[in-house]
């Protein structure tokens, strides 16, 4: 079967993390502790400052399923700090160098939570030029995936400034949107700004579109809030990370300065109450897009209630599939409310399609198949048209489109440029 789909788009990516995973030093097929004295760095972007970084390394991979000591590394790296995420992100696995110039001790080598994430802010950062390598390193991948466009997350001045360079000098294939995230009510302010600033220097393929937080955690860790406990007993609802007064100010003053608002959301209490904040606000004049990050799940009036609201929702069938072997225990009775896309459809609330990358591959393929597969687990088959439900809505944004026969990238047309 032929499809061809315009302006193929992956509406919800982390495009430098995603970039920094492909041009820089892998661990996922590192097959023993001890191969890291065969690892190649020609052409990767390894070293941030003198720090040789890598990512992706799991002992449950190894035949000794032994975690990895600091020795190991000091003997095959004696001379430079190194630091290697664990796959999970969770922990790395660090040398005697490192260690001393972070200031920690350790006996194995191994840093975990707060202490690795504090370290990991320690490091110095990418020069440009590395950066750039990790742009177009994601920009190919991204391409051979045979997406043409993206909705950026993560956003920072650096990279908005690194795009227009990129673009102006035709190195960039693909079209951007970015939006820029940010954790306190104090940094408000800074990243309306930073948006503002950046739509001076708007291009044929380059948009700012607005700022996005957090509401809520995951339904993998059991911090995403419902309205009915995990597991349908006990007292844990999940959470939300902000207090409703706060979020009033990020909705008005982000809609005043002519900004999209994008929440993560992911339990239905929390879509809930963005939704219901989102009409308290425009009653009061304040009017703007709301972007609702994931929406895993709905509650059936919080769908009627977004119908006069300028609402889109962001979801990831690939999600779906990751989390499909544990969503019916811990949801219990809300199970019936998860991945709602085919009961969006029916209200007519504008739906996009992406993939969340680098937590999962960015891949159309991936969100078909979760789409085909999702009945299977009693959730309503999407009778959209899912190359409409995964292009860009904006027939305007570039002349672009993607052909796709057998479950194969025959032709990725950019701009009206073939590119693959
Ligand atoms: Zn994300």
């Amino acid at each position: 079967m032929l499809l061809k789909i315009p302006r193929l788009y992956d509406s919800h990516t982390h495009f430098l993390a995603t970039g920094e995973f492909a041009a820089g030093l892998s661990l996922f097929d590192l097959p023993s502790a001890e191969a890291v004295q065969d690892i190649k760095l020609e052409g990767k972007t390894a070293f941030r400052g003198g720090w040789l970084v890598g990512f992706g390394w799991d002992e449950n991979k190894w035949a000794s399923k032994a975690l990895p000591s600091k020795d190991l590394l000091d003997k095959v790296f004696p001379n430079h700090p190194v630091y290697l995420c664990r796959a999970d992100g969770h922990t790395a696995w660090v040398n005697s160098k490192a260690l001393q110039a972070l200031g920690l001790q350790s006996a194995t080598g191994l840093l975990s939570e707060k202490d690795h994430l504090q370290s990991w802010e320690k490091i110095p950062p990418y020069q440009k030029e590395q950066q750039r390598q990790q742009i177009l390193a994601a920009c190919k991948l991204y391409n051979e995936a045979g997406f043409t466009h993206i909705r950026d997350m993560s956003c920072t001045d650096e990279l908005w400034a690194l795009l227009v360079e990129m673009e102006e000098k035709g190195e960039l294939t693909l079209a951007v949107e970015e939006n820029y995230t940010f954790h306190e009510l104090n940094d408000l302010d800074r990243v309306i700004q930073s948006v503002q600033q950046a739509r001076k220097s708007e291009s044929k393929l380059l948009r700012a579109k607005g700022v996005k937080f957090f509401y809520d955690g995951s339904l993998g860790s059991e911090t995403a809030l419902l309205s009915k406990p995990y597991g349908g007993h006990g007292d844990n609802f999940g959470k939300t990370l902000w207090n409703l007064a706060d979020v009033e100010e990020i909705f008005k003053r982000t809609w005043i300065a002519g900004l999209e608002v994008s929440v993560h959301t992911i339990g239905d209490e929390a879509a809930h109450h963005m939704v219901q904040l989102a009409r308290k606000v425009s009653a009061q004049g304040f009017v703007g897009r709301l972007n609702l990050e994931h929406a895993q799940v709905l509650r059936p009036e919080t769908i009627q209630m977004m119908k006069p609201l300028h609402v889109r929702c962001h979801m990831q069938p690939c999600h779906w599939q990751s989390d499909r072997k544990w969503l019916k225990q811990k949801l219990h009775g809300l199970y019936k409310y998860v991945f709602p896309w085919e009961a969006l459809k029916n209200a007519q609330i504008p739906i996009s399609f992406g993939c969340d990358s680098p937590i999962e591959p960015s891949s159309f393929f991936a969100n078909k198949y979760a789409l085909e597969e999702s009945p299977k687990d009693d959730i309503k088959k999407f009778t959209g048209d899912i190359a409409v439900f995964h292009g860009h809505p904006d027939s305007t944004y570039t002349n672009s489109w993607t052909v796709i026969e057998d479950n194969q990238i025959k032709e990725v047309i950019f701009n009206e440029k073939r590119i693959l």
